[in-house]
């Protein structure tokens, strides 16, 4: 999978890249993550990328003219399943949408900045637009990031146990069971025997039955 990053802060972005289970994703070449600065694609001496809006209000908007560029350009190499704007008023991102997207060859996702973007690259350039919730952010690097964390790591291969991915929570509509690490006591307080027992059947059905117990008191929604 390749995901094409736009964005006014590439520093930001790349760096995001350089840890933990993103990173071994793209070193196991799983997957290509291609960051463009959009002030390489603006056309004026100073590498304009946003200017007043017509409205009169406070506040950058971002131009439409370097967005274009950029994204007329990457169009020329390679064939998207989408293009999207991270903003606030888009689709709520959630794991049902990280898993459709995990199963797309290329997406380019654009990040907005200031007052948001000229409404013609939204009208006319881009094919999506997702929100990563209800609260509004300086940017759309942050919620970038987080829609190409979630899907890198649904990409087969990308986590070793491959079931671990699908153990998570929302993967089935239900909270991920507890979890418990080495000692099996500290302090008085004392893992689970069940999970001490090694009988693996009788701890899958301990996970399932805590799982739905989770769910039904943190997030009695999923099981409607
Ligand atoms: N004036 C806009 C907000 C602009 S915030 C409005 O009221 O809708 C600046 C940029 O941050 C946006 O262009 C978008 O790319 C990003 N952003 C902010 N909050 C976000 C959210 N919840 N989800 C996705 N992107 C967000």
């Amino acid at each position: 999978m390749q995901i094409d990053i736009i964005t006014t802060f590439p520093d930001l972005v790349n760096h995001f890249f350089q840890f933990s289970i993103p990173k071994r994703a793209i070193e196991k070449k799983l997957v290509v993550v291609n960051v463009h600065n959009l002030r390489d694609y603006a056309t004026d001496k100073h590498k304009k990328t946003d200017d007043y809006p017509y409205s009169g209000e406070a506040g950058m908007v971002m131009m439409i003219e370097p967005v274009d560029n950029c994204i007329r350009y990457l169009k020329t190499k390679t064939i998207y399943d989408e293009i999207i704007y991270t903003s606030p008023d888009g689709e709520k991102f959630n794991q049902s949408i990280a898993n459709q997207y995990s199963l797309y060859n290329n997406i380019i996702l654009l990040c907005g900045h200031y007052k948001g973007i000229d409404q013609r690259i939204r009208d006319y350039l881009i094919t999506k637009e997702i929100s990563i919730g209800d609260y509004v952010l300086s940017g759309g690097e942050i919620p970038s990031l987080i829609i190409s964390d979630a899907i890198i790591r649904l990409i087969p291969g990308v986590i070793s146990d491959e079931t671990s991915a699908l153990s998570d929570s929302f993967q089935n509509n239900l909270l991920s069971a507890p979890v418990y690490t080495r000692p099996a006591t500290y302090n008085t307080w004392k893992v689970p025997k069940i999970l001490l027992s090694g009988n693996t059947k009788k701890i899958e059905e301990w996970k399932l039955d805590k799982s739905i117990e989770k769910t039904k008191t943190k997030r009695p929604d999923l099981l409607e």
